[in-house]
């Protein structure tokens, strides 16, 4: 391995960037920026079937919402590129020729079926018995087929041995050539199979190390195959563990939405997810848990990846998000709430929120949102037109407490306010207690039941400021005229 190092992402456009894709770009970034080396996107579209340029398009826009940017790939363009496989068909075909041309690959007239059928013996592990091999022909025989224009794929000729892999995070890891046997490079169709296109690419790119996902260790001394015959450097290999749902097995679609965006459009900020992710098998080595990106790559080393499965944990992403809205100044907390609130299209008495009214209201919820939607909890009564409290609440206020509050009474109080704000508030509520003989609690706890239709809000007195003397006189009046003093009671 040079002085600097380059690696590489290489997501396959398949569907949405998840956790685990996440991790992958991230340990790879991080790696890139602590030895002062290069980043490299490349995007992994030989499945033309499987492959979307919306996928492509969102996988990038997430790794750069995360701040994860590359220092050569789609966009800023590099020396190797391109850096689309789709676009790099070219080369692979060139060193699919080389390794015919050398005898180290052969061409099989096979169907897709009976090559299936070959791969399926193997797999069940009765390579060595049964001969379980593409069929080589003869030089006569494949040239009169190749004349006649007949399909054929290219296969890689395994010779027997071993092949160990010295993985950076897992030690020596040891496979059967056998067991491995002879595999197609590229297929009858011309494209070239993920493990030929990887390593012709990763080669050109001059990636050292490789480091990706634990379920591509078992392709690992295939592609070291690979590397030789083709006569290129072998890099070196890092293997991270895979993240665990809570149920333990291995993180997927059944354990609920697991991509990028769904963390993202559920409120977590980046800087958490990111924080989150860096957790997800790294560790400083003591019990820091809080990191900015900056300090990660002061902090992140290979040695310190866990050779064990990691647990996705929800709950603990959600309770380090929390701690990073409430860490945010009033004004960054205000832009979140802001570009929220546009996202769903949420206006207040039919205008669109001004990004000053969204500090407002975000200080007003303050750190009681653990997660940007969760200022609806809390401020969902600013957006709402008319309030209508369950019946359990106003059970649970009105009746079992026996409260005998007047609130129309109040809202005259309060529309006699001048000037309106948090002291007059509260001096028209403490003044009313006083008057009716009831504790300020026994007036808050209707007034807010009125005003927000919850049992829980932000501050009584600071609401009502922020709702405005006519919303917060009509509501409190609509629900004491629905619900009058019960002084027969008391
Ligand atoms: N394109 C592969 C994938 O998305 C990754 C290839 C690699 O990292 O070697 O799983």
């Amino acid at each position: 391995m040079g002085s600097s190092p380059r690696v590489r992402f290489a997501p396959s456009p398949t569907g949405s960037l998840h956790v685990g894709g996440a991790r992958t770009a991230l340990f790879n970034w991080l790696y890139a920026r602590a030895k002062g080396g290069s980043f490299v996107l490349r995007i992994e579209d030989t499945d033309a079937e499987r492959s979307t340029g919306e996928s492509a398009a969102s996988i990038i826009r997430d790794l750069e919402a995360l701040g994860l940017s590359w220092d050569e790939g789609p966009g800023c363009g590099g020396e190797c590129g391109p850096y689309f496989q789709s676009e790099r068909l070219e080369l692979y075909r060139a060193a699919a020729e080389r390794l015919l041309a050398d005898g180290k690959a052969y061409r099989s007239f096979q169907t897709e079926e009976e090559r299936a059928l070959v791969r399926q013996a193997r797999e069940r592990g009765e390579s060595a018995e049964a001969e379980a091999r593409y069929t080589e022909l003869d030089r006569d025989e494949e040239a009169r087929r190749m004349d006649a224009g007949e399909p054929f794929a290219v296969v890689f000729r395994v010779e027997p041995g071993e092949t160990v892999v010295h993985d950076l995070v897992r030690g020596e890891v040891r496979f059967r050539n056998e067991d491995l046997g002879d595999f197609v490079i590229v297929k009858s169709d011309g494209r070239a199979s993920y493990n030929f296109a990887v390593v012709v690419d990763d080669a050109a790119m001059r990636i050292d190390p490789v480091l990706r996902g634990e379920d591509h260790l078992s392709n690992t001394p295939r592609q070291i195959l690979l590397y030789r015959a083709l006569g290129y450097a072998v890099p070196q290999f890092g293997h991270v563990s895979m993240i665990l749902g809570p149920d333990k097995t291995r993180l997927s679609k059944r354990h609920g939405s697991v991509s990028v965006q769904h963390f993202l459009a559920a409120g977590i900020v980046p800087e958490a997810l990111v924080n989150y992710l860096a957790l997800l098998g790294w560790g400083a080595g003591d019990d820091r848990e809080f990191f900015t990106l900056e300090e990660l790559v002061g902090a992140f080393s290979l040695d310190r990846v866990a050779r064990t499965a990691a647990t996705f944990d929800p709950a603990k992403l959600e309770w380090m998000n929390g701690r990073y809205l409430a860490d945010l100044p009033d004004e960054q907390r205000g832009e979140l709430v802001h570009a929220f609130l546009q996202s769903r299209g949420l206006r207040e008495m039919g205008q669109e929120v001004s990004p000053a009214r969204a500090r407002e209201l975000a200080a007003l919820v303050g750190d009681r949102m653990k997660t940007v939607p969760m200022f609806l909890d809390y401020a969902g009564f600013f957006f709402e037109e008319s309030i209508t409290p369950s019946a359990e609440d106003i059970e649970g206020v009105l009746v079992k407490r026996a409260v005998h509050t007047d609130l129309c009474a109040l809202a005259r109080r309060l529309d006699a306010v001048e000037p309106w704000n948090d002291a007059g508030v509260e001096t028209a509520f403490r003044d009313f207690a006083e008057e009716s003989e009831l504790k300020l609690r026994d007036i808050v706890g209707p007034a807010r039941l009125a005003v927000s239709g919850k049992r829980q809000s932000p501050g009584m007195f600071e609401s009502i400021t922020l709702l405005g003397k006519e919303r917060s006189v009509s509501r409190l009046c609509a629900f004491g005229t629905a619900h009058p003093p019960r002084a027969d009671e008391s």
